[in-house]
């Protein structure tokens, strides 16, 4: 058999594998004016999903998951604070396993979803996502209050220079969320291999180390958070060294499009190809279009 991998746009999957089809985030939606697929795909377009794994709750990855849960019947595993959203989006709390991290949920007799805990990029720190090679330094040690006077910015920011397009997107897709609601990184163990994914730029070393999925798929969007910090270097300098903990044979990047115009940038690879190149020379980096259907396991 062989796992194929769909990309949506930002950090949203659908993976096919053994019989099942998972989507990795739910945000299949996009920004009118945004990079995504051709024709365009909404949520109640999704007609065939069994899971729904989630990495955040922030609408760039949730928003859309109501809509796929009730047409499909199918099941959400994400945060508590992704099930609470979900919940007074009206899918049954039957339909939903809550995991905070250390859990492993079977997601038939052959595929199992090992929860492991994350890190959030660190969003407060910037009002507009930098290119991947930037070297930003500084804003370590910064309290939750600092952190938040910081965020302050970036809402402002969003209300007086985001393009009309993306403002009304942002607007529409709001589904009372409070922050992230801890970001999740899960191991998927299928018949076809071992796979990743990870859907905001962030992780706790001690946790990725030595993990060396078949297939990681990284997120590489605003500023890397290391350990509850922000990463001393570019974007690149994160990639490269999450992939050189985790030593995946592949690697699927995502969150790297130009998602919400006024804010995203569509990410330059050439740093990060080269940061992987000098930190994780055997691990290939696999470009996906848009619902491509790649073959991505074995
Ligand atoms: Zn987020």
């Amino acid at each position: 058999m062989t796992a194929t991998l769909d990309w949506y746009g930002c950090a949203t999957f659908a993976l096919r594998t053994a019989g099942l089809t998972i989507f990795l985030d739910a945000y299949v939606d996009r920004s009118a004016n945004a990079a995504g697929p051709d024709p365009r795909v909404t949520a109640d377009e999704i007609d065939e999903c069994d899971w729904i794994v989630v990495g955040h709750s922030h609408f760039d990855h949730l928003y859309g998951a109501e809509r796929i849960a009730r047409t499909t019947g199918a099941r959400i595993i994400g945060s508590y604070e992704t099930v609470r959203v979900m919940e007074q989006a009206g899918v049954p709390l039957e339909q939903m396993i809550c995991v905070a991290g250390g859990e492993t949920v079977a997601l038939s007799d052959d595929v199992r979803v090992t929860v492991l805990p994350s890190q959030h990029s660190c969003v407060w720190s910037q009002t507009a996502m930098r290119q991947s090679g930037e070297v930003c330094l500084g804003d370590v040690g910064l309290t939750w209050q600092e952190q938040q006077a910081r965020f302050q910015e970036l809402v402002q920011h969003f209300a007086t220079a985001l393009p009309q397009e993306s403002l009304h997107h942002l607007l529409t897709a709001q589904q009372g969320d409070r922050g992230d609601g801890g970001a999740l990184v899960h191991l998927l163990d299928t018949p076809d291999g071992t796979l990743l994914y990870q859907d905001t730029s962030g992780h706790w070393s001690g946790i990725v180390s030595g993990l060396r999925p078949d297939v990681a798929i990284l997120a590489a969007a605003g500023r890397g958070n290391v350990d509850g910090e922000p990463v001393q270097g570019s974007l690149a300098t994160f990639v490269g060294r999450e992939a050189e903990l985790l030593q995946p044979a592949r690697l699927v990047l995502c969150h790297h499009d130009d998602w919400l115009p006024g804010f995203s940038v569509a990410t330059d690879l050439a740093p990060i190809r080269a940061e992987l190149a000098r930190r994780a020379p055997a691990t290939e980096l696999v470009e996906l279009g848009y619902l491509d259907g790649t073959p991505i396991l074995p």
